[in-house]
């Protein structure tokens, strides 16, 4: 039961850390307003699966509404915050609605950064959302089906490279994935090529992948990419990502999929309060659940 004595709690964003949170308030003398861009909670350790088709979309989306449903003084709003007026005390959303709170929270998660090079975007997406899972997906089933019809044997090695940028936590597990896409679930579904012979190839900028976790499971990480036929370039920095490919060092890869796991930034909600802006370092090993 709402009143409106009830002190306004306004959470921006129903990732895992906005759900925590109103599930923590949940049946508390508050009212929650809670409030998403988009109307489902997306379990973005696995949307990786979903850009190499292990996983469908709904797999790993479930309505917010349903996972709030049980707490009365929960009320979900489907918005996309543009600004906060922290002297009104109200957050704005982009159909001009303004939701006034007495206490704030903002978890609205991160966005991948592309070092200064927005047009990189284009061309290498990163799994973020669910749009992006499903392009990379298009892109990497595409290309093989490209190849699949192209006859010239060049073009054939170069539709069947796929190239991820970063090796952190999100690149290593593409690379593995993209690794177990060619040389098992697509291996014996085409007549021209062998997508077993697909070349995979992970760059990381730095000595080591996974350079926020012991070295011991960077190398552990290492020989396992290296058992599924992974090439891991290290101490080489990407230099430009275009639609044939990537520059390495000065050389060419050409490649029919580039993906994107390098960078992070926070997400610009959290500038709008004019509050120093910090990014995580690095995800521990996963206890997120649903
Ligand atoms: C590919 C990948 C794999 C990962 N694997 C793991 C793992 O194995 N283990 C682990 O611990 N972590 C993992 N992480 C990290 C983990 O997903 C994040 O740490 C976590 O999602 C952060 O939670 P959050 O609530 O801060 O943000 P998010 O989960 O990103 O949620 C932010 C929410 O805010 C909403 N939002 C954003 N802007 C607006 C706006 N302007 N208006 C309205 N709503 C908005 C978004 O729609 C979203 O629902 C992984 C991340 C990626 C990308």
């Amino acid at each position: 039961m709402m009143t409106s004595e009830q002190p306004h709690v306004v959470i921006v964003g129903a990732g895992f850390g906005g759900l925590a949170c109103a599930r923590a308030l949940g049946g508390k003398p508050v009212h929650v307003t809670i409030v998403d861009r988009r109307n489902y909670h997306l379990f973005v350790p696995l949307l990786y699966q979903v850009a190499t088709a292990a996983l469908s979309p709904a797999d790993i989306a479930r309505p917010i509404r349903r996972i709030l449903g049980k707490f009365s003084n929960i009320e979900v709003v489907l918005g996309t915050v543009t600004g906060i007026d922290t002297a009104a005390r109200h957050v704005r959303l982009a159909d001009g609605r303004e939701l006034p709170y007495d206490k704030l929270v903002v978890a609205a998660g991160s966005d991948y950064s592309y070092f200064g090079h927005p047009e990189w975007a284009e061309f290498a997406p990163g799994p973020r959302s669910l749009e992006d899972a499903r392009r990379i997906r298009a892109r990497l089933l595409t290309a093989f089906e490209r190849a699949e019809a192209s006859r010239d044997p060049d073009e054939q090695d170069a539709l069947m490279t796929t190239v991820i940028v970063g090796g952190g936590p999100t690149g290593v597990e593409m690379a593995g994935a993209v690794a177990e896409l060619a040389r098992h679930a697509l291996a014996s579904d085409f007549q021209n090529i062998d997508p077993r012979r697909a070349k995979i190839i992970l760059i990381e900028a730095g000595p080591r992948i996974l350079s926020a976790f012991p070295e011991k499971l960077s190398d552990y990480a290492k020989t396992a990419l290296d058992r599924l036929g992974v090439t891991v370039i290290l101490n080489e920095a990407v230099e430009s990502i275009d639609a044939r490919g990537v520059v390495v060092a000065g050389r060419r890869i050409d490649a029919g999929s580039v993906i994107w796991g390098a960078g992070i930034k926070a997400s610009p909600v959290g500038d709008w309060l004019g509050a120093p802006l910090d990014v995580p370092v690095a995800f521990r090993s996963t206890r997120i659940s649903w």
